[in-house]
């Protein structure tokens, strides 16, 4: 499981810059999907091979009792109760403020690990400027620039000294090993009917067995068997065990959900049939498309609206969430027990395709015949010219394609090539990444 680090600090000090910077390199992945609602407070970060989840606050103001800045630092307050390491921004070139004196003081009560960024540090003269800020209490200033990139990753490193794990945790080679259960995050919004249909589900099959202690911290994950399949349901809403069933307790959480997401090999979204896709929606749909991870849309309630309702409801779902439009969808009703073997169906074929082989041979000729029936566009004195491809990886898979002038392939013809390769594999329900290369 991902560890959190959440950003505090007084406005201007660069929080956002040092946002950006360490969650930056997945914006590309995302950057041109249309429509695509984004909650840039919460990202998946990465330094090195480590990765976490990052919160940015807005700017914190602990004494704030009116307004927007109540409601800021009442943010402030859930990241940090969230959160395994806590980075505290302040700005070397404009020194100590009475605001950053109250957040420490705040932050020394909160009982969490605390990091100090000395942010804008770069080309300064470190020792002589850094010296007020051990006033603060919170132990060694670290210098950052956010804005060039320097420090930030000595500055991760400590914040994540307890969660960074030897080679052990290599996921990779664990997901596409067939006797492992298959991890499911189910996610969506309170009401949406999480629990509902995980007590059906519970309710129908064989329980392996209930209350495995969680992973580390307090997620949980429920394992269960249907047709000789191995699965674990990974709790996104504070599902807790009342009596037989279970029971979403805690209100909605980005972390947690972002935290399931990162930790399954195929999502479950949940929409809710009587209240359509919401913001809120769309943004879990937007985490998911960035984690690479296989999805399945069910949409549940399906019992509860009427013919209409379900046309106008599969035209939003096609538009609002178009950037997800590889993943099946799926209507349910987890209260009837109905469209569950599909759902099944679903989340087999999806994880199935995530972890697809695809051999270089059949690859190649695939893309042979691909180019024959329609080469890729002249640009300028160009022509692209495709070659061979092989599988660059798997979950989600990734062709390369190897040719000359490759660059000058366009986005249009690589979603013709992604077309051919999804139907040629089957591929439902994962993202496909076409990698182009270079042959010198
Ligand atoms: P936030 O309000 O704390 O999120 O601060 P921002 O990230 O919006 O940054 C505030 C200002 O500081 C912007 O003008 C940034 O360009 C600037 N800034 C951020 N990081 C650095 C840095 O490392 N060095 C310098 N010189 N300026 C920075
Ligand atoms: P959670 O917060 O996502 O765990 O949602 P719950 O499972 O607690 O369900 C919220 C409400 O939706 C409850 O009143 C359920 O009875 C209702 N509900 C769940 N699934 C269905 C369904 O398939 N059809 C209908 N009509 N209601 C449902």
């Amino acid at each position: 499981m991902k560890p959190v680090i959440a950003l505090v600090g007084r406005p201007n000090v660069g929080k956002s810059t040092l946002f950006n910077r360490l969650t930056g390199s997945r914006d590309a992945i995302v950057a041109d999907y249309a429509g695509l609602t984004r909650d840039r407070h919460y990202g998946d970060g990465k330094v090195g091979r480590q990765e976490f989840i990052v919160i940015d606050t807005g700017g914190f103001e602990p004494e704030s009792t009116a307004g927007i800045f109540k409601e800021m630092a009442k943010q402030t307050r859930q990241a940090v109760a969230e959160a395994d390491a806590v980075i505290f921004v302040v700005d070397v070139r404009a020194g100590l403020s009475a605001q950053d004196h109250d957040i420490a003081r705040y932050l020394r009560g909160a009982n969490k690990r605390v990091l100090l960024a000395a942010n804008k540090a770069e080309g300064m003269q470190e020792s002589p400027l850094l010296a007020e800020f051990y006033e603060l209490g919170i132990g060694d200033p670290h210098p950052i620039s956010s804005a060039h990139g320097q420090g930030i990753r000595s500055l991760i490193e400590a914040a994540l000294e307890d969660f960074i794990s030897p080679d052990d945790e290599d996921d990779d080679d664990a997901t596409s090993d067939e006797d492992r259960p298959v991890r499911l995050a189910v996610c969506g919004r309170p009401n949406v009917g999480k629990s509902t249909l995980i007590n059906t589900w519970l309710g129908e099959e064989r329980l392996v067995a209930f209350d495995l202690p969680g992973t580390t911290r307090d997620a949980i994950t429920v394992p269960f068997e249907r047709d000789g399949k191995r699965y674990e349901i990974i709790d996104t809403a504070g599902l807790r065990r009342k009596g037989k069933v279970f029971e979403a307790i805690e209100k909605f959480s980005v972390v947690k959900t972002l935290q399931a997401i990162g930790d399954a090999n195929v999502v479950l979204l949940l929409i809710d049939a009587l209240e359509g896709v919401s913001d809120q929606d769309a943004h879990i749909a937007g985490y998911i498309l960035e984690s690479g991870r296989a999805v399945v849309i069910a949409v549940n309630k399906w019992d509860a609206i009427d013919s209409y309702q379900r046309e106008m409801l599969e035209r939003s779902i096609e538009s609002r969430l178009s950037f997800l439009k590889f993943a099946p969808i799926v209507h349910i009703s987890a209260k009837r027990r109905q469209g569950l073997g599909p759902l099944w169906q679903a989340i087999d074929a999806s994880w199935a395709s995530a972890t697809r082989k695809m051999p270089t041979p059949q690859l190649t000729r695939l893309l042979q015949d691909a180019v024959s029936y329609q080469q890729p566009k002249r640009a300028g004195a160009f022509r692209p010219k495709l070659r061979y491809a092989h599988q660059g990886g798997q979950n989600p898979p990734i062709v390369v394609v190897h040719g000359n002038a490759v660059e000058h392939v366009t986005d249009v013809y690589k979603r013709y090539l992604e077309g051919r390769i999804r139907e040629h594999f089957k591929l439902v329900g994962t993202p496909l990444r076409i990698e182009m290369r270079s042959s010198h």
